[in-house]
């Protein structure tokens, strides 16, 4: 199986890449971000707890997040691997995949990190708020704050697969084109 891990910072260009990788290399693309949004407009319980943390730029608690992916993952067992966008963002929540793909005798394979400045996010996500629909896109303070939660919860969960070997950095600036070639040459190397 190939398990990848889609990292960095809100507005990196995760979806974008992940919907490119999933169709070359045959994945199912897992987007915590995405499974929330499902859950918010269906209005289930699952939703109404995620909504509160997700409008202030906050990130939804671990047990829910992880409870949430491993449901999703235990549905879809069949797959050639994986790309997780959106998760882990947490050091618990990257012990937690470890134990559920050590489960099935499986590991990340590799992290791979959209590296993008935050003036740039800050610009991209407002422009996306344009037409995204989602109210913590449309708001430069809930924005700062999604950036500084990746930089103090997140970004720990680099240097966590980093140990392990795994972490690679990729530009993130440049054409969908040239980034989607970027990654591609790093997962060519470790499959
Ligand atoms: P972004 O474009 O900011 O990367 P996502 O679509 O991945 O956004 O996620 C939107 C929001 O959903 C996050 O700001 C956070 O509140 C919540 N969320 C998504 N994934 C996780 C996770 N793994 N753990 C906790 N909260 C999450």
């Amino acid at each position: 199986m190939i398990n990848l891990i889609l990292f960095g910072p809100p507005g990196s260009g995760k979806g974008t890449q992940a919907a490119r990788l999933t169709e070359k290399y045959d994945l199912l693309h897992i987007s915590t971000g995405d499974l929330f949004r499902y859950e918010m407009g269906n209005n289930t319980p699952l939703g109404q707890e995620a909504k509160s943390y997700i409008e202030k730029g906050e990130l939804v608690p671990d047990s829910v997040t992880i409870g949430m992916l491993r449901n999703k993952v235990e549905a879809n067992p069949d797959v050639a691997g994986y790309i997780f966008d959106g998760f882990p963002r947490t050091v618990a929540q990257a012990e937690a995949l470890d134990v559920l793909l050590g489960e099935r005798k499986e590991e990340v394979t590799a992290l791979l990190s959209l590296e993008v400045d935050d003036e740039e996010i800050v610009k991209r996500i407002l422009e996306r708020g344009k037409t995204s629909g989602r109210p913590d896109d449309n708001d430069e303070s809930i924005i700062r704050n999604r950036i500084e939660v990746y930089n103090s919860e997140t970004a720990p969960v680099f240097d966590y697969y980093d140990k392990k070997g795994k972490s690679q950095k990729i530009d993130g600036i440049g054409s969908i084109e040239e980034i989607f070639d970027r990654l591609c040459t790093a997962i060519d190397k470790e499959i």
